[in-house]
């Protein structure tokens, strides 16, 4: 089951977990905007990858926890609402970033070609004009900002029925 729990890193009372198998658990927090999973931890070969992906703000910002989890900043991609990443020089100056998707029209299409699916278009695009800044304790207003909790938009093509889809948990602990 997922739940929310106290988190490691910053103690808040709103870190997501969610369970991918018996011995793998994924961390999201909504305090501190910070995720790690049971391979985060030093000598993990899937830490050793993430190591080598990473942009340098996000290494340095990585830090362990008491229990040897290591917590990294959370990217956040939902391509029709948007994305929240952690923008900055250094570990001392750096916010998070909230861009907004925009729904793409008719007219632009030919500009955004789905790769690899001939005659098949993005409906949505990253407005990087809508791009605007939140400090580190502020990560769910970024996500408020990008419409995160928000149901999803209707597909253009396919108009059915109403409702979310949920990809994001509902934080209303008393629902469950
Ligand atoms: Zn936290």
């Amino acid at each position: 089951m997922d739940n929310l729990i106290i988190c490691d890193r910053c103690g808040s009372d709103a870190c997501y977990v969610q369970e991918v198998n018996q011995d793998i658990k994924n961390y999201m927090c909504y305090g501190c905007g910070f995720q790690s999973n049971s391979l985060m931890k030093q000598g993990e070969q899937f830490f050793e990858e993430q190591m080598e992906l990473l942009p340098n703000l996000y290494k340095e910002l990585m830090g362990e926890d008491e229990k040897g989890k290591i917590w990294m900043p959370t990217t956040v991609n939902m391509p029709s609402k948007g994305m929240i990443f952690a923008d900055g020089t250094n570990a001392l100056n750096w916010r998070w970033a909230g861009v907004k998707a925009v729904s793409i029209t008719k007219e632009e299409q030919e500009k955004y070609p789905i790769p690899g699916k001939k005659g098949e278009f993005y409906e949505w695009r990253m407005d990087m004009e809508t791009i605007k800044h939140f400090e580190e304790k502020d990560f769910i207003e970024a996500l408020d900002y990008i419409g995160a909790f928000d149901p999803e938009p209707k597909p253009k093509s396919n108009w059915v029925g109403i409702g979310s889809s949920g990809s994001y948990p509902n934080l209303d602990k008393s629902e469950k």
